[in-house]
């Protein structure tokens, strides 16, 4: 399985618009993030978990030419405001998108892309099937999936165990039964949203309290803020099996 990181900003990406801070204006290309968002691919199957305002230029960017099914964390606009630009993969595919989401999360999806569900539809609107995401083990062709409940703040958000790989964004907590879940993870995506404490989303210390209990053998932070510094200075601070993800970093699973 292969796993690529299309974006791991936070809500305003980086450079955040008319920011003048050192990380805003660094030139390293790992400094420039998109909205969070991760592609896994097994063999022709190919999933994107959450399709920010970043979505055209992370499929642009890969050269994404087939797309089988969505999986939607929660209803952030950093994580589904690109959802109209599914209208290419309809076109050549001649299908709705999959969309796998949560009951609540299908139910913003209505209000807020009001237009593609409407009965009489404007031509050439993205056409998506919904489809019911429950806390219990799916697959979507060769790809196993298993939903684990964190919370954010107060919102319950869904991360994902693909096999030896899982992906958790958007939280500050996890309960003990859903940590279980992740024992045997080899490879971890983890929110690490800055150094100082959120009330809706992990801080540093937070993420690697956490990777520490469920001990991958590699851990890399996502959904970063610009207050998080630099890439090459916070790999400086950060124990030898957790890295900064950066746009574009791919993993072999
Ligand atoms: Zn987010
Ligand atoms: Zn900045
Ligand atoms: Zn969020």
């Amino acid at each position: 399985m292969r796993v690529t990181l299309l974006g791991t900003g936070t809500s305003q990406g980086i450079p955040v618009i008319a920011c003048k801070c050192d990380v805003c204006r660094s030139d390293d290309s790992k400094d420039k993030r998109l909205r969070s968002a991760i592609m896994i691919e097994e063999g022709a199957t190919r999933i994107v978990v959450d399709v920010g305002p970043d979505f055209r230029q992370q499929m642009l960017r890969h050269e994404v030419d087939n797309l089988n099914a969505i999986l939607l964390t929660h209803e952030h606009a950093d994580h589904i405001f690109g959802l109209d630009d599914i209208r290419s993969f309809n076109w050549l595919q001649k299908s709705p998108m999959d969309v796998y989401c949560e009951e609540r999360v299908q139910k913003n999806l209505k209000s807020i892309f009001k237009y593609v569900f409407d009965v009489n539809k404007y031509p050439g609107t993205p056409q998506m099937d919904l489809i019911d995401l429950e806390n219990k083990e799916f697959s979507i062709g060769p790809v196993n999936i298993i939903p684990i409940r964190v919370y954010h703040h107060r919102l319950p958000v869904y991360g994902f165990r693909f096999g030896r790989f899982a992906y958790l964004t958007d939280f500050n907590m996890i309960e003990d039964q859903e940590i279980d879940k992740l024992i045997g993870v080899e490879t971890l995506v983890i929110c690490a949203l800055r150094k100082a404490p959120h009330i809706s989303h992990l801080n540093l210390l937070g993420a690697l309290e956490l990777i520490e209990k469920i001990a991958p053998r590699k851990a890399f932070l996502t959904h970063m803020s610009h207050e998080m510094g630099k890439h090459r200075d916070l790999i400086k601070d950060l124990p030898s099996n957790v890295e900064p993800g950066y746009d574009g970093l791919v993993l072999e699973i």
